[in-house]
């Protein structure tokens, strides 16, 4: 596998994809599920409401009393019962009766409907609320008016959440509703980080001559965590064979799902993730027909799927929106692999070679229009300040050069517009 070729985006995202599948699940507390992915359908062993009760303060009463009701003519029940809300009240309401009943409060037998405190004479702007003896009705209601009755929301036995649904706060607040404590979602994928090369300093260490510092593992761990996914550090590899395989080797011990490397992939004298990879991996190294990118590893390292993006910041991070991040979502079980892509209408000419750009743009909403977009500048693939002031990625396809004022481009949002300051 490892003749280069050159692939398409769409060609190399293929066969990228293709090469995982959904991890195993596990049993989690619910609030540890947030964002994750259910592995089996939650079905519900209660009813919601599971009781009916009065979604006002009011009187719980018997609608047929009220026909004559106005607020000339109220109707006068005698009110024989007080019920808060987690109280349980053994009256019965008889023709000519009503109880105060509270939101939330079960309704009591022989109840049909609830008038709303306000349209009663009960004193309800006063500090000091005795339960009255009598109490005047000013509005008709009908029967089941103000009643939340049991399973209108969810009816015990039924399914409730299916299998793959991704559980969002919400969804935790259902789960806990129904007496779910702890459910089981797809584990999350494990991704170890290496960044290779001689120039690399850690972010804490000056700056000397010819030495940059690793920003690369630090955007894609940001990048990782953004997903849900776990990330490992597997630290900074020299150029040098036997430091990428110890490096590797940790990583196969911490048991990761994935590699994401940076540099060293491309042609250079001193590629070693390449050597180590082409002697004991079953990678391919691609040329992939985009921009910001092209130079793309992929394959398995001991069995273990192996992403190698390349070394410029901007290009590796790009490369991982387009083909790490559909792939750690697919391990995670989710089938929305895609970013939210929208059509914008490009405020300047921008130009391309042919291959597949990724502009790092601002997409801003324009009345009539839709969605209007502006490149951010200087488009280098060193230039990381171009992602900073991004909130889209707006898509030059391929073999297109130019591209005029006024013309319709996708953009895949990286952001929402106007989160851009
Ligand atoms: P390479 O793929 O090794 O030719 O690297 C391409 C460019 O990316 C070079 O300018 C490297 O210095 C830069 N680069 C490589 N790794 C990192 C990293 N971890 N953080 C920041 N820049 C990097
Ligand atoms: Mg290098």
């Amino acid at each position: 596998m490892t003749r280069q070729e050159d692939l398409t985006v769409e060609a190399a995202l293929k066969l990228v994809l293709d090469g995982f599948s959904v991890l195993d699940a596990e049993r989690v507390p619910i609030l540890e599920a947030l964002d994750r992915v259910l592995s089996e359908a939650v079905s519900a062993q209660d009813s919601l409401p599971p009781f009916a009760n009065s979604s006002m303060d009011g009187y719980a009463l018997r609608a047929s009393d009220l026909a004559p009701a106005s607020r000339t003519q109220p109707v006068v029940l005698r009110v024989v019962a007080d019920i808060a809300a987690g109280s349980v009240s053994r009256v019965v309401i008889e023709s000519g009766t009503a109880a105060r009943i509270m939101t939330g409060a079960p309704m009591p037998t022989g109840a049909d409907a609830v008038v709303p405190i306000e349209a009663t004479s009960e004193p309800w702007r006063d500090a000091v609320r005795m339960l009255p003896e009598e109490i005047e009705i000013y509005e008709v209601v009908k029967p089941g008016a103000y009643v939340r009755y049991p399973g209108e929301d969810v009816m015990a036995g039924s399914e409730v959440l299916p299998a793959g649904h991704v559980l969002r706060p919400q969804e935790i607040g259902v789960l806990a509703s129904l007496g779910v404590a702890k459910v089981s979602v797809v584990r999350k994928p494990r991704v170890g980080v290496l960044a290779t090369g001689d120039e690399l300093i850690a972010v804490e260490e000056e700056l000397r001559a010819g030495m940059i510092r690793n920003s690369n593992s630090y955007a894609q761990t940001a990048q990782i965590i953004r997903l849900g996914a776990e990330p490992v550090s597997l630290g900074i590899a020299r150029d040098d064979e036997s430091d990428v395989r110890a490096r590797l080797l940790a990583g196969l011990d911490a048991g990761v799902d994935l590699f994401i490397s940076s540099a060293g992939v491309s042609v250079g004298a001193y590629d070693v993730v390449k050597a180590v990879l082409e002697a004991e991996g079953n990678v391919g190294f691609w040329r992939v027909r985009m921009r910001p990118g092209k130079p793309l590893a992929y394959g398995r390292y001991k069995g273990v799927a192996y992403l190698g993006l390349p070394g410029n910041p901007v290009s590796a991070m790009v490369s991982f929106e387009r083909f790490a991040r559909p792939a750690i979502l697919k391990m995670a079980g989710h089938r929305n692999l895609e970013r939210p892509c929208i059509e914008v209408e490009m405020q300047e000419e921008v130009h391309s070679d042919g291959r597949e750009t990724y502009m790092r743009s601002v997409v801003s909403p324009a009345p009539d229009v839709g969605y209007v977009a502006s490149s951010t500048g200087s488009q280098g693939s060193h230039i990381m300040t171009s992602l900073v002031q991004a909130n889209a990625l707006v898509i030059i396809p391929e073999g297109v050069k130019t591209v005029k004022v006024g013309q319709k481009l996708k953009a895949l949002m990286i952001d929402w517009p106007g989160n851009v300051f």
